[in-house]
């Protein structure tokens, strides 16, 4: 589940990716994740992870995760195998989630590729490849299917749903736009298009703008963008944010309050990165830990348990859950049980976002 981060040239990509990995987790903590040069492990702010820890006198506090993952190489060009081109595409591919990163600062000393700062012209070149790409994927797709479909006439609705897929790309439209009931949508997800990917826009913001609540004009561009698309937008200051993420925590909080700041850009971007995947957060709390474990949204307990332990998930009995706000308000467990607050939910419940979970198994 990791986020890319795309992007022109000279956008402010690497100076963010470098914000997120100052700000990086301790990877010892997190063994499942990908250690590579271009993978930035950021934890997911949480403030109820204090709380708990604090009620159940935990020695550590483990918050969720996300990966962002640096994708240089996107230019003009890219589909047909300009610079990186190809592979790019690949790795573009591999992402659950796209963060394009749209340059909103002047700085004459920092060149455009194409001369100019020009928000609404940056995202239309950067889809253009992303659509170009997907194009290239579904004719192949769609030559292959009509073959098959000849001989076999369940395949029909495939072939009728690639071939609107085609149109909907060549009338320069991305495949997330798509009107599709689920099984059009698992099909797709199937091919891995890139226009299919949900899309978070960052507005990389002057330093001058940063803690005014007016929109600059090439962030409201950005940001009507990101609106009529349904997509999640996100201001930052990528410069001011690297230099934020190599701050302690006192320093940190410091900073922000001189620059008029509630929480860091980078914060702000990560929970969203975090909502644009799908994710939810249940907790767990104890004297070892409280916990954020991060599932996607309509995960069964069962699985949720497996997010654990896999021998959680088999010999899985029932969970006991009490929500997180209700927890609170009663003070302790053990109050919440006299109140009835404390539930056992089986196989069948889905988990809900800030449940705080014992599992209780079989081994
Ligand atoms: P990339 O090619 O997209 O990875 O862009 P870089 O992160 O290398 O940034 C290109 C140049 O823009 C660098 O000199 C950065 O210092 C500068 N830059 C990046 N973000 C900002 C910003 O928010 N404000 C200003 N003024 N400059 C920035």
């Amino acid at each position: 589940m990791k986020l890319g981060i795309v992007g022109l040239p000279n956008v402010g990509k690497s100076t963010l990716f470098n914000a997120i990995t100052a700000a990086g987790a301790d990877a010892s903590n997190y063994p499942f994740c990908t250690i590579e040069p271009n993978v930035g492990v950021v934890e997911v702010p949480d403030p109820r992870l204090k709380v708990l820890s604090d009620m159940f006198h935990s020695v550590k506090i483990t918050p969720a995760v996300v990966e962002f993952y640096d994708i240089a190489g996107l230019v003009r060009g890219a589909s047909k195998g300009e610079g990186l081109g190809n592979k790019f595409l690949a790795n573009i591919r591999e992402a659950s989630a796209i963060v394009q990163v749209v340059r909103c600062f002047e700085n004459p000393n920092i060149v455009h590729v194409d001369g100019s700062v020009n928000p609404a012209r940056d995202i239309e070149t950067i889809e253009l490849e992303l659509i170009l790409s997907d194009l290239e994927m579904v004719e192949r797709n769609l030559a292959r299917l009509e073959k098959l479909a000849k001989a076999d006439k369940k395949l029909a609705p495939n072939l009728e749903l690639l071939r609107r897929t085609k149109e909907t790309l060549e009338a320069g439209k991305l495949v997330r736009t798509l009107e599709l009931n689920n099984e059009e949508k698992q099909y797709l997800r199937g091919l891995n298009l890139l226009s299919d990917k949900p899309m978070l826009y960052v507005a990389n913001i002057a330093e001058d703008e940063i803690g005014t609540t007016a929109l600059s004009e090439y962030a409201q561009v950005v940001c009507d963008h990101a609106k009529a698309e349904g997509a999640e937008f996100v201001t930052i200051c990528a410069q001011i944010e690297a230099e934020i993420a190599e701050l302690d925590a006192a320093e940190k909080a410091e900073y922000l309050q001189a620059l008029g700041l509630k929480e860091a850009g980078l914060d702000r971007l990560i929970s969203a990165g975090y909502r644009l995947l799908g994710l939810i957060s249940f907790l767990t709390a104890g004297e070892k830990e409280s916990r954020a474990w991060p599932i996607r949204g309509g995960t069964l307990a069962p699985q949720a348990a497996g997010t654990i332990h896999s021998d959680f998930e088999r010999g899985f009995i029932r969970a006991q859950i009490v929500g997180y706000d209700d927890l609170i308000a009663c003070g302790s467990i053990a109050e919440a049980k006299a109140k009835g607050l404390l539930r056992l939910e089986g196989k069948e419940y889905v988990m809900q976002d800030g449940d705080v979970v014992e599992f209780r198994f079989n081994v």
